[in-house]
């Protein structure tokens, strides 16, 4: 097992796309490092650059004590497991998780007992001499992880491992992973575009986007400090919600004014982030994520806490309830925003100008709010967001 550490790594294409930029990261042995972004965000060429699958533009790449620019990818001692777990479908379990030692000419009898190793973890035991069209798909991704780890390598390399699977089986294996992953303590990194699997399985989480690292960090402080508007719309779900507003009051009494409603802030909010006092009577980006709000019926509501609006749409989820409501105040429109409504055409855009944003709030479901109801929520202003309005950066 090992440390695996990227450099200023940079990715260019021969045909001059721009993939990866000066990322630097640095895993430590027997980490669990999950690499999460959009489509495109570059977090497959930077796993596969790792792997020795990408030559590396910039930087350089260490595993161990070792600089692997130059060393091809059979000689990383790295185990990769991707999203199409290419099994050969002639041969049984126990061979298909053996091939890549028979091949490197291991005795059998280790062989044989690093087979029923992985499979007594995986819980393959039972399975071994099926054939994987035998098989479910979960249980097909285990023989992929089987593959992996009987190799003992210095890391494991996971590409999207578990999109193949259904909704339910994805769940399951997604816990298995973090299981064995524990249990054997490899270095991993992980590449998803999912958050909840980022969430849930990194101990920490590098954000990406367009090539660029965004931030790192265990996931509940990616939750409770996003350092960006980009980790805070991505991270979380529904949404952050990002709302135009201005920082205001004064140190004794700090508030926010959003769309003509005032909130409140208790006055640890300048302790805890001292740069905001630079930005009193100035405009912020203010982020509220939708479990930080409550029907103001329901909950104990001082004066200062709520914001009062119509409900325009009401969904029930069964454990809570978004309801989606107006407010007066700019909506906070991102670059990626602007472009997508800049090719859906100019009234987009223009809608997109108007001082009128949609909150969502994630009630308790007993809530008695219906569509068209006017609606007070009180809002959990100790955990409010704030965010420059240029830069786009956490205000702390
Ligand atoms: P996805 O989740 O869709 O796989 P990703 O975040 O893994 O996306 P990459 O596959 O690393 O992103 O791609 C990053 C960028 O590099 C994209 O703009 C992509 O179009 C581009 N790219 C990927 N492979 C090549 C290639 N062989 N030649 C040129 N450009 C490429």
């Amino acid at each position: 097992m090992a440390e695996v550490v990227l450099n200023g790594v940079g990715k260019v294409y021969p045909d001059g796309t721009r993939a990866v930029t000066d990322l630097n990261l640095t895993i430590a042995d027997g980490e669990f490092l999950v690499l999460v972004g959009p489509s495109g965000c570059g977090k497959t060429t930077a796993l596969r650059m790792v792997a020795g699958l990408e030559d590396i533009s910039e930087g350089e790449v260490r595993i161990g004590d070792r600089v692997v620019n130059h060393v091809p990818s059979r000689d990383r001692d790295l185990a990769m497991v991707f999203q199409s777990y290419a099994l050969y479908p002639h041969l049984s379990v126990r061979d298909n998780i053996g091939f890549g030692l028979s091949l490197r000419k291991m005795a059998k009898d280790e062989i044989h007992r690093r087979v029923e190793e992985a499979a007594r973890v995986l819980g393959l035991t039972d399975h071994l001499d099926r054939k994987p069209r035998n098989l479910s798909g979960g249980q097909r991704q285990r023989v992929a992880m089987g593959r992996a780890i009987v190799r003992e390598p210095q890391a494991f390399l996971m590409d999207e491992p578990l999109s193949n699977l259904d909704a339910k089986m994805r769940v399951q294996t997604r816990a298995e992973i973090a299981r064995l992953q524990r249990d054997l303590g490899v270095t991993t990194i992980y590449v998803t575009h999912d958050q909840t699997e980022a969430m849930t399985l990194g101990d920490r989480v590098a954000v990406m986007k367009k090539g660029q690292l965004q931030q790192v960090a265990p996931p509940q402080e990616l939750y409770d400090r996003p350092a960006n508007l980009f980790v805070a719309g991505f991270i979380g779900s529904p949404a952050m919600n990002l709302v135009q507003g201005t920082f205001a009051g004064d140190a004794d009494d700090p508030r926010v004014e959003i769309g003509g409603q005032s909130l409140a802030l208790p006055d640890k909010v300048l302790s805890e982030r001292p740069a905001l006092g630079d930005y009193f009577g100035r405009n912020v980006v203010v982020g509220i994520r939708p479990e930080d709000m409550e029907d103001a019926a329901l909950v104990d509501a001082p004066e200062g806490t709520t914001l009062t609006s119509t409900a325009e749409l009401v969904e029930a989820m069964g454990s809570d309830v978004l309801v989606h409501f107006a407010v007066e105040a700019a909506q906070v429109v991102t670059e990626d925003t602007k472009e997508l409504a800049r090719d859906a055409g100019t009234d987009v855009l223009g809608a997109l100008e108007a001082p009128r944003t949609v909150l969502v709030g994630r009630f308790s479901p007993r809530t008695r709010v219906r569509v068209g109801d006017p609606v007070t929520t009180r809002v959990d202003t100790g955990r409010l967001h704030f965010f420059d309005i240029d830069t786009g950066a956490a205000i702390w």
